[in-house]
């Protein structure tokens, strides 16, 4: 698939004319629509919700947009929890998966009336010493093992500290039901950025049966399931995109097949999306300052890793568009880099790109979710601005630049 950025060289240069270079670009249109179409793909279950997975774009714009899409939010966090609070967030609109969770943190979800996903078994006792056992609870389950999909896997949830064993969930159904719980939910998250239509429905079997398996054990009959994450977006252009409505169609045959028969056609559908929802409609729009010529040739660009981690931390690729040069012949052999003084702040090594020169715009492709919400300050370096591209092709500021003054604020008092 060939990978195309959602603004033309023209827009991008009116837009760096009032924002300097870098920030990240948000396409509010094409998350509307991907929203939109994956309310379509689960359209078949009547209690379907999307949670976004907050941590993946922590912009209350972009949260209001979803809002108005119909979805809720996934937080794990209590910055999370309260940026959702001033967003309007309320109750059922809110999904609280945490791990190893504070106090205070459960303490916040409580006080929203928050659906509270537990991670451990731990956390029946604690949770009923820090705020009580709600009336509403989901439990994460980790079946343990590798997932796989036919002969391929796709991930080891034996090594993921997250979630409870099959006898761990069990008798936290039968605890809770004791403690007087009365609407029930599980949730798993067992593979991260699948490029397969085969995840979700797979999961989706997985998590059925269980569901029939519990009801059968306990008597708790499940009021939702929660796919949680996980489905992802072709970061490389060789990967052609998930089919969300292939998806959806792939649960709603694993339901029919499993549920239906149990007697459990009731059960919602949740999803906790974050990089299907956003990766795709961010782009990290940097400008080329410096080329430097040594053992490689390199390109030296005004961003750096903590504008956008996932290539540094994971060796990820992330697809480079040379705005006005889209259709040049890639002869030439790059390495994009920042400037932190560690040698994994590198946006792409070795890759074939036209040639560069100083002060062309490059875009950087699929940063909407975990890119700008990674970053950090190591090297002093500090945080861009988020700018939202609107449906009507204006282009509003959704936060500001970091400034040397917002970097020292925490050593206020502190010079002596
Ligand atoms: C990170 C996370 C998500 C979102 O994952 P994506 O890969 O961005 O879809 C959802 N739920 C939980 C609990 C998470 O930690």
């Amino acid at each position: 698939m060939i990978k195309k950025p959602f603004v033309t060289k023209t827009q991008l240069d009116a837009i760096v004319k009032q924002y300097p270079t870098p920030f990240h670009l948000y396409d509010e249109k094409g998350i509307r629509e991907n929203a939109r179409k994956l309310k379509q793909a689960f359209a078949w279950n009547p209690g379907f919700k999307e949670y976004f997975a907050v941590k993946a774009t922590p912009n209350p714009a972009i949260l209001k947009v979803l809002q108005e899409e119909g979805c809720g939010v996934d937080c794990s966090s209590l910055t999370e929890l309260m940026m959702s609070e001033r967003c309007g967030f309320r109750g059922d609109e809110i999904m609280f998966s945490s791990n190893e969770t504070p106090a205070e943190e459960y303490i916040k979800a409580s006080q929203l009336d928050a659906t509270i996903n537990l991670d451990d078994i731990t956390h029946i006792d604690f949770l009923q010493e820090c705020v009580g056992i709600p009336k509403k609870i989901s439990c994460r389950f980790n079946p343990g093992g590798v997932f796989s999909l036919g002969t391929d896997i796709m991930d080891n949830p034996g090594d993921a500290k997250y979630g409870m064993t099959k006898e761990q969930l069990m008798e936290a159904y039968s605890r809770l039901k004791e403690l007087g719980v009365e609407t029930f939910g599980m949730h798993a998250f067992l593979a991260s950025n699948t490029v397969t239509n085969e995840y979700y429905p797979t999961l989706a079997k997985i998590l059925f049966e269980l569901a029939v398996e519990i009801k059968e054990q306990t008597g708790v009959q499940l009021n939702f399931i929660n796919l949680s994450g996980g489905v992802g977006v072709p970061y490389t252009p060789d990967k052609e995109p998930n089919d969300i409505l292939a998806i959806g169609e792939g649960v709603h045959k694993v339901y029919d097949e499993v549920l239906v028969p149990a007697g459990m056609g009731d059960v919602k559908i949740f999803t906790e999306l974050g990089r299907f929802m956003l990766a795709p409609y961010g782009h990290l729009i940097v400008k080329a300052v410096h080329e430097k010529h040594t053992y490689k040739e390199y390109i030296g660009v005004d961003a750096c890793a903590v504008n956008l981690m996932r290539p540094a931390m994971y060796g990820a690729y992330h697809h480079i568009t040379v705005m006005g040069k889209e259709d040049a012949t890639c002869d030439h052999v790059y390495d994009v880099v920042g400037s932190l003084c560690e040698n994994n702040d590198k946006f792409a090594i070795d890759r074939n790109l036209p040639k560069i020169d100083k002060g062309d715009l490059l875009v950087i492709h699929d940063t909407g979710a975990h890119g700008f919400a990674m970053g950090y300050n190591y090297n002093g370096k500090l945080k861009s601005a988020e700018l939202l591209l609107q449906e009507d092709g204006s282009v509003r500021m959704i936060r500001r630049a970091e400034t040397p003054e917002d970097y020292f604020a925490t050593l206020e008092g502190f010079w002596e």
